[in-house]
């Protein structure tokens, strides 16, 4: 009964999900807290307690038949009207709600998108590592994915190469900062190079090319790094965004995205983004937390990023001291360490003996990784700790020393 294009995906059932349970079966063995489970990118920090007050209110104050009622596909007006007023605050962009579609969050925005744009056989680009489920949504509407080689010095996107596999076939390119599983956010020198690239493709190939940036980690940067506004750089580009991380509310599924004026047609893509928002069955994204979305924006709420980034300064300083290398990530909640052997699966199974459970960077299309999620507890770092330790002796590591805490 399962179709030819499903069965795939069925085998390659991501690793991350296998670890979950790998994770659960130990923790039931060793007890929860000599388990140190790395693998998913599942918010620890809780979601700000305005979020509850928010709920509340909402069902408090306003009418039932509108809270739990149908709206327009692209979302309610006054909540898309309030994202762009906030995004104009904040990044001196300047849209209008038409330029904001809710979504189920940045996984149903990218899919919105892709099914908007692609045409059998189109090309959609992306930057090793990434977040695998794009090769998913792309080949969900038979597009061919095709993938630049990763940049191991600092993990900025390999430019070069990219220019070299654009092709009268691309149509769309797909960048991720701050980036799961590096950390990694693309400076501005980037995004200016690589819109120079897209620019001088598009006019070459007499074809728009569709920069699509996907922003789920965009609150979560350090050290007050800057994390730049894809649209000011390129005008054909288009924002996902969610809520997932940045308010710690996966489950929700909550997001939209960001169609700019200047992006050619785009009264068109918008009408029918939002057409593809309800056929492809979400209909449109849960009105409840669209309500919520609202009255968080108007409190002006963020997420405890003192949490995250007192985890990645300890796991780094932790990781530096028994030896691993890394660069130190800028955002995100994901450190990509590189496997002290060649076969990073290898590696994964090692550290699974010391409890340890990690995920190999070909789950991100770049083996000789490894990604350690830290959007755990602080403690399970601190316990952790001597594992890695132990993990990092058996392959004979020597300390860095101790790292300054700044960049
Ligand atoms: N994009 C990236 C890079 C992610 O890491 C994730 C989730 O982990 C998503 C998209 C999907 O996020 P959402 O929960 O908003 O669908």
């Amino acid at each position: 009964m399962i179709s030819e294009k499903m069965k795939p995906m069925v085998e390659n059932n991501s690793v991350i999900r296998v670890m979950f349970e790998e994770g659960k079966r130990l923790s039931a063995l060793y007890g929860a807290e000599n388990v140190y489970d790395f693998s998913l990118g599942n918010p620890n920090v809780p979601a700000p307690d305005a979020v509850k007050e928010s709920i509340l209110e909402v069902l408090d104050q306003e009418e039932s038949t509108f809270v739990h009622g149908y709206m327009s596909n692209a979302g309610y007006e006054d909540v898309r009207e309030a994202v762009a007023q906030s995004l104009n605050r904040r990044f001196g962009t300047d849209f209008g709600y038409q330029n904001i579609l809710m979504t189920v969050g940045a996984a149903s925005g990218l899919n919105v998108i892709l099914k908007t744009i692609l045409d059998p056989g189109d090309e959609v680009m992306v930057f090793a590592p990434f977040f695998l489920e794009y090769g998913n949504y792309v080949r969900n509407y038979d597009g061919k994915l095709v993938v630049v080689s990763p940049n191991t010095s600092d993990f900025q996107p390999n430019l070069q190469e990219f220019e070299e596999k654009i092709t009268a076939k691309t149509r769309a390119v797909i960048i991720n900062s701050p980036n799961n599983p590096t950390g990694v956010v693309y400076s501005s020198q980037t995004l200016h190079a690589l819109a120079n690239i897209l620019r001088e493709k598009e006019k070459a190939l007499g074809r728009e090319i569709l920069l699509i940036s996907d922003e789920p980690y965009r609150e979560l940067a350090y050290d007050g790094v800057e994390v730049p506004y894809v649209t000011k750089y390129y005008g054909n580009s288009v924002v996902c965004y969610s809520y997932s991380k940045s308010l710690s509310l996966p489950g929700e599924r909550i997001g939209y995205l960001v169609i700019p004026s200047q992006l050619k047609d785009s009264g068109d893509v918008t009408v029918a983004a939002a057409i593809a928002n309800r056929v492809l069955g979400s209909v449109n994204a849960p009105s409840l937390m669209q309500r919520v979305i609202k009255r968080c924006i108007e409190k002006d709420v963020s997420v405890n990023l003192e949490a995250y980034d007192k985890n990645r300064n300890l796991l780094y300083q932790g990781l530096q001291e028994c030896g691993f290398t890394c660069i130190k990530p800028e955002g995100a909640f994901y450190l990509f360490v590189k496997s002290p052997v060649e076969d990073e699966k290898e590696f994964c199974a090692k550290a699974q003996t010391h409890n340890l459970l990690l995920v190999p960077g070909s789950s991100f299309a770049c083996p000789g990784y490894v990604r350690i999620a830290y959007c755990v507890s602080y403690g399970q770092i601190e316990r952790s700790l001597p594992a890695f330790r132990a993990l990092a002796q058996e392959y004979g590591l020597k300390s860095k020393g101790k790292p300054g805490l700044g960049k």
